[in-house]
C-alpha cells in the first residue's frame, strides 16, 4: 500500500485535482497594480468596529487601484456561528456604503470564484489535502485530545516548545499500512500538514505595512482538515485565497504570528504568495492600559451601537479612516467637500501600533458632518434614524415635515453653519420647545430668569416685546429695535458700553435677549433667537409670552 492507496481511502469521492481547480478558477484579468482584496468574516454575530475598519480598509484599497472587493464568509466553526449573523453583517456592511462586487452577499452570491461560504467548499478543500496526502505532504492522525493534552503537559514539564512536531508528533510517523488499517477500523482522525520547517531557521518575509521582517520558519504538523470534515483557517485561507485569486491579504495583526505556517502551505502547494498586510487593531485605554475593543465590556465594539446612538455611518468611515492613515485628517480639513473617495489610502501611511478608540473624536467630526448636510438630508437622514430607533422624534417630524425642516435650517447651509448636535438623538431634546406640548411641559419647570432683574422690569419688557413685535423686519434691523427696547429699560446696548458705566445700567442687552430665550424657550441655551421667532411666528411668539407673563412672573 502507499500514500496514494491511502488519498483514495480517505478521499474516495473527489475525482477533481489541483489542476482542474487551476482551470475552474483563472487568473483574474485585471490591470497590474489593481488589488483584489477580501473581508472574511465569521458568523459569529455582530459586526465589530475592528471589522468595520478591517473591511473599510480592503474595499477601499480595491477602489482605489480598480481592483477587486470580495466577501467570504468564513464558517467552519459551527460551534461559535450564530444563525442569521452572515447576512446580519453583510446589511450593515451596506449601511456603510462597503458594498462588495463580489461573493457572499447574505442570501445569495454573485461571481465565478464561489462559493463563497466555506462550508459549502468542501470538495475543493478535500481535492487539495488529496493531492498532499499523495506527496506525503498531510498524513491522518488518530491521537484523541487525551493524547494530546498528555503530550503538552509532558512538554511544559520538559520545559520543551509546546504543540505536534518533530519526534512529538506520534502519527507522523505511522506507515500508510497502520494508517489504513486505523481508518478502516474506524478511528476518527484529523488530517495534519506534514511540516519540513525548522524553528530555529528564519525566513524574510514583507508586510506592505510594517516592511521586511524575519520570522521562525513554522514546524508545527497543524491541523488542516478537522474530524468534522472542515478545513482550520490556516488551510481554508491558503486555499481559499488562492483559488479565489486574492493578490493583497488585508486582516487583523492577530494573524501575523501565523504568517509563517501560510507561507509554508503557499510554497508546499506551489502557489504564488499573494501581498500581505497586517493591519492594526483597534484598542481602547482601560485604567492606563491599552487593551483590544472587547466585544464583552465596551459597547462601543459593536458597529450597531453607533448606529443605535444616531452617528451618521460616515462620521463613523471618517473617523476610521484618520485611524487608518494620519494624513487623512489634514486632506479632509483642506478638501470637506470631496467624497472620501478621492483620497488614496495608502500602506506606508498605516499605523504600527493598534489605534486607541477615540470617542470624542468620533463626536467631533460627526458634529462637523452634520452640520455640513443641506436642510433637505439631515432631515431625511433624521426621519431615517427615527423610523428604527427614536419614536419620539418621528413624531415630531411627521407632524409636520417642512417646519421640522426649518428648525434644522437654522445657521445652515453658510460658510460656518452651527454645530448643534453630534449625532440624530440629540435632536429631539434640543428642539422639542419648538412644539406647543412639550413648550408647554418645559415652561412650567423653574425658569432660570436673572434673579437680579425684577420680575417687574421682565414683565415689561415681555409685553412691549409682544407689542412692538415685526417679523418682516431683517435681523439687524429686529435687533437694533430690541437693542432700544431694552435701552429703555435700562440696558445697555452692549456689553462693552455696560462694562464702561455698570452704574448706569441693570445689564446688557445680551441679558434683554435672554429673558426671551427663556420664556420662549425655557432655557438659557438655544439657538439664534431671530430664526426661533420666525420660525415660532407671530402667533405663537405672542401665545408664549403671554402664557409666561400670566403663569410664571
Ligand atoms: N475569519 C477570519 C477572522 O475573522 C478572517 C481573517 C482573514 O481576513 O484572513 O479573523
Amino acid at each position: 500500500m502507499n500514500n496514494n492507496d491511502l488519498a483514495n481511502l480517505l478521499f474516495p469521492d473527489i475525482d477533481q485535482t489541483i489542476e482542474n481547480l487551476e482551470k475552474r478558477f483563472p487568473k483574474r484579468n485585471l490591470p497590474q497594480n489593481a488589488l483584489i482584496t477580501r473581508f472574511a468574516p465569521s458568523p459569529t454575530g455582530f459586526l465589530h468596529t475592528g471589522s468595520l475598519f478591517t473591511s473599510l480598509i480592503a474595499y477601499k484599497f480595491a477602489k482605489d487601484t480598480n481592483g477587486l472587493f470580495f466577501i467570504r464568509l468564513e464558517d467552519t466553526d459551527t460551534k461559535r456561528e450564530i444563525e442569521g449573523s452572515g447576512s446580519d453583517l453583510l446589511k450593515q456592511l451596506k449601511v456603510f456604503k462597503i458594498i462588495p462586487s463580489e461573493g457572499y452577499m447574505g442570501d445569495s452570491e454573485i461571481g465565478q470564484y464561489g462559493p463563497y461560504k466555506q462550508s459549502e467548499r468542501a470538495s475543493i478543500y478535500r481535492t487539495v489535502i488529496k493531492q498532499l496526502v499523495k506527496d506525503d505532504k498531510a498524513y491522518p492522525c488518530f491521537c484523541s485530545p487525551n493524547d494530546l493534552e498528555f503530550l503538552r503537559a509532558e512538554q511544559e514539564k520538559n520545559k520543551i516548545t509546546p504543540g505536534y512536531y518533530g519526534e512529538y508528533a506520534k502519527c507522523r510517523n505511522l506507515t500508510v499500512d497502520e494508517a489504513i488499517d486505523k481508518i478502516k477500523k474506524g478511528y476518527s482522525y484529523v488530517i495534519r500538514f506534514r511540516s519540513s520547517g525548522d524553528h530555529n531557521n528564519k525566513i524574510k518575509v514583507h508586510d506592505l505595512i510594517r516592511g521586511d521582517l524575519e520570522l521562525s520558519e513554522n514546524d508545527q504538523d497543524i491541523v488542516i482538515l478537522k474530524s468534522d470534515g472542515l478545513p482550520t483557517y490556516h488551510f481554508a485561507h491558503v486555499v481559499d485565497d488562492h483559488f479565489m485569486r486574492t493578490n493583497c491579504v488585508t486582516r487583523g495583526e492577530e494573524w501575523l504570528s501565523s504568517l509563517p505556517i501560510h507561507i509554508e502551505l503557499f510554497n508546499a502547494l506551489g502557489f504564488d504568495l499573494p501581498m500581505y498586510a497586517h493591519l492594526p487593531v483597534i484598542m481602547k485605554l482601560d485604567n492606563g492600559n491599552r487593551r483590544k475593543l472587547s466585544k464583552r465590556k465596551d459597547d462601543e465594539a459593536a458597529v450597531s451601537f453607533f448606529l443605535k446612538d444616531g452617528y451618521p455611518f460616515e462620521a463613523l468611515i471618517e473617523y476610521l479612516l484618520t485611524i487608518a492613515n494620519s494624513n487623512f485628517e489634514e486632506w479632509k480639513a483642506e478638501n470637506k467637500d470631496k467624497p472620501n473617495d478621492e483620497f488614496k489610502l495608502s500602506f506606508e501611511k498605516m499605523s504600527l501600533d493598534g489605534a486607541l478608540f477615540d470617542i470624542m473624536k468620533l463626536k467631533f467630526i460627526s458634529k462637523e458632518l452634520l452640520s455640513r448636510m443641506s436642510k433637505e438630508e439631515i432631515t431625511n437622514r433624521a426621519l431615517e434614524w427615527a423610523k428604527e430607533y427614536d419614536e419620539k422624534l418621528l413624531d415630531l417630524i411627521n407632524r409636520d415635515k417642512n417646519y421640522f425642516m426649518s428648525i434644522m435650517n437654522i445657521e445652515r447651509e453658510k460658510e460656518n453653519p452651527r454645530k448643534d448636535y453630534e449625532k440624530f438623538s440629540d435632536i429631539f431634546e434640543a428642539i422639542k420647545f419648538f412644539y406647543e406640548d412639550y413648550y408647554l411641559e418645559l415652561i412650567n419647570n423653574e425658569l432660570p430668569f436673572n434673579p437680579f432683574i425684577s420680575s417687574e422690569i421682565i414683565k415689561k419688557i415681555l409685553e412691549e416685546f409682544v407689542e412692538t413685535l415685526d417679523l418682516s423686519l431683517d435681523e439687524q434691523t429686529w435687533f437694533n429695535s430690541l437693542k432700544k427696547l431694552g435701552n429703555k429699560y435700562g440696558f445697555a446696548e452692549s456689553n462693552k458700553v455696560y462694562k464702561q458705566n455698570k452704574d448706569k445700567y441693570i445689564g446688557h442687552i445680551g441679558d434683554v435677549a435672554e429673558i426671551l430665550r427663556i420664556a420662549l424657550t425655557s432655557s438659557k441655551q438655544s439657538p439664534n433667537l431671530y430664526n426661533i421667532l420666525q420660525i415660532l411666528g407671530r402667533n405663537n411668539v405672542a401665545k408664549r409670552i403671554t402664557y409666561v407673563i400670566n403663569n410664571k412672573l
